[in-house]
């Protein structure tokens, strides 16, 4: 097959798969209907619109239920939840964090809101996650152990946390990273934003790190409008979350006293209330999503120049969103069919520009991240919503 055919292929396919409709297809839209709007009735009438309403802890309760995690924490944004998420885990000023250069901005922001210094590690090629045998590779090069603390001997800076993403719902191999980890003294906190609904060897993610951060923004798996968590298996760092996303008031009748510089990152419940309802279709819209990866995956089966994004073996993913990872490194087959699928209706997009390479970050310490720039120009990510 030759190269400038393979974008009008897998137009065709998609278009088979998801029988395209003439107008348009959007990539990931919420699905809504009477429930949401029951619930956000209930909450309106009941007054208790903000914070301190009652369906914050029943979508904490639910989110509970569903992940198996101790606690869940509900923040303004997925951003805020990582952002809490790393404070907790005793990132400070001029700390180094590793995350992937393969994520999006806002892990590497909430890495700067403490003034912390991303780190940028590699991703390998079949999950799209961190790559943990080149990352052991490079720790035991660049890093040496002392006082206590893993340093990086180039910057002299501390190392101090690890922050693992699931991308587009395909969980990492989290017994290898945290082995990792554990071997360097590195705190685990999950980027989890993408993996609601997705399992690793049988657990939720967001259950293998100290805490994790998941996303209920509206392309999410499930939204709340915008709005995030923090899950943890800590009861005192669930505690200490809490504290800090609602201002850090000492609990009074009537005082007004704060023990510390703390955020308004807790979650209204008019959004909770959003989250309530959908939760409950939380199972549905993975099995949904299950099925339409199947059917990608079959389509795709034996395709050149393109390969279907699978589950990783120890995963259950939720498929947030579909993957296709095209052969040409070079970038002309993804922008030929870019160009032509949106052209014709079908929205797709790639991954995100590497954020070692956004001028905001390319001063920062890294790996060598050929895989990482290389899966920018062949990624795509086509229609995944539920309900195709
Ligand atoms: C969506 C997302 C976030 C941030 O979530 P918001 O709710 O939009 O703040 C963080 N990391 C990743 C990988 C995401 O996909």
């Amino acid at each position: 097959m030759k190269e400038n055919t393979i974008p009008v292929t897998i137009q065709e396919i998609i278009s088979k798969v998801i029988d395209a409709p003439e107008e348009f297809t959007p990539m990931h839209i919420p699905i809504f209907d009477e429930r949401e709007i029951d619930l956000l009735r209930e909450c309106v009438e009941s007054n208790f619109v903000s914070s301190v309403g009652a369906f914050c802890d029943r979508f904490e309760s639910a989110l509970v239920d569903y992940t198996g995690a101790r606690r869940a924490v509900l923040t303004v944004n997925g951003t805020s939840a990582l952002h809490l998420s790393l404070i907790l885990a005793g990132v400070e000023d001029n700390d180094e964090v590793l995350i992937p250069s393969f994520t999006f901005v806002a892990t590497a922001n909430a890495v700067r809101y403490i003034g912390a210094i991303p780190h940028f590690i590699e991703i390998e090629d079949q999950s799209l996650g961190v790559d943990i045998t080149k990352l052991l590779q490079w720790l035991e090069t660049i890093a040496e152990t002392r006082d206590g603390g893993l340093w990086n001997k180039s910057t002299g800076r501390r190392i101090r946390c690890l922050v693992p993403m699931h991308t587009f719902g395909h969980a990492v191999d989290m017994d290898a990273l945290n082995a990792v980890a554990a071997q360097f003294g590195l705190v685990v906190v999950e980027d989890a934003a993408e993996s609601l609904g997705s399992f690793y060897k049988g657990r939720h993610t967001a259950n293998d790190s100290l805490c994790a951060a998941i996303s209920f923004n509206g392309n999410k798996i499930i939204t709340t409008g915008g709005g995030g968590a923090i899950l943890t298996n800590d009861d005192d760092l669930a505690d200490r979350a809490k504290h800090l996303s609602t201002t850090a008031k000492i609990p009074h009748s009537w005082e007004m006293r704060h023990d510390a510089v703390g955020f308004n990152y807790r979650m209204p419940a008019l959004n909770a209330a959003l989250g309530c309802a959908q939760i409950e279709k939380l199972p549905g819209f993975v099995a949904k999503k299950r099925a339409l990866a199947e059917r990608y995956r079959a389509a795709f089966d034996g395709v050149e120049g393109v390969r279907f994004l699978s589950e990783p073996e120890w995963a259950t993913s939720n498929y947030w969103l579909n993957t296709l990872v095209l052969d040409d490194d070079s970038g002309e087959a993804q922008r030929g069919f870019l160009e032509l699928a949106n052209s014709e209706g079908i929205m797709t997009r790639p991954a995100w520009t590497p954020l070692h390479i956004l001028p905001i970050f390319s001063d920062c310490p890294k790996m060598e991240l050929k895989i990482t720039e290389s899966m920018a120009r062949r990624v795509v990510n086509i229609p995944s919503t539920a309900s195709l």
